[in-house]
């Protein structure tokens, strides 16, 4: 791949062009709620967050591992929040919400490819 990834479009473009190799991966279908302050809540499932497009890629933050490993020196990890913006159809104002899985976490899971069904069968 030489695609040059600058800024967070790409990366954006990344993710989604991951999710439709993804789509039948069961992590995918995983539940997030969002909810509005008028009362309005909806679930929906991780795919149709992020296939959406509707969401934002946050601030890069440092922050210190939970895992220790002896071939990791450096304990601090890299953590970039997905941010998802939709209007909500009730009232029309702004619902966000943060996505449970950091940037740094999905991409290795979407790049997993599912098992070959033929493998089972
Ligand atoms: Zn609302």
């Amino acid at each position: 791949m030489s695609k040059c990834m600058n800024g967070n479009e790409s990366m954006k473009d990344v993710i989604i062009s991951l999710l439709q190799k993804n789509r039948y991966n069961t992590f995918l279908k995983n539940m997030v709620v969002l909810k509005c302050e008028c009362g309005f809540s909806e679930k929906i499932t991780y795919y149709d967050f992020l296939s959406s497009g509707e969401f934002e890629i946050g601030q890069t933050i440092q922050t210190i591992s939970p895992f220790i490993s002896e071939s990791i020196h450096n304990e601090t990890i890299r953590v970039t929040p997905l941010n998802l913006s939709r209007d909500c159809p009730s009232c029309k104002n702004k619902i966000t919400e943060m996505f449970p899985i950091s940037l740094e976490n999905l991409i290795p899971i979407l790049q997993m490819q599912p098992p070959d069904p033929i493998m089972y069968g």
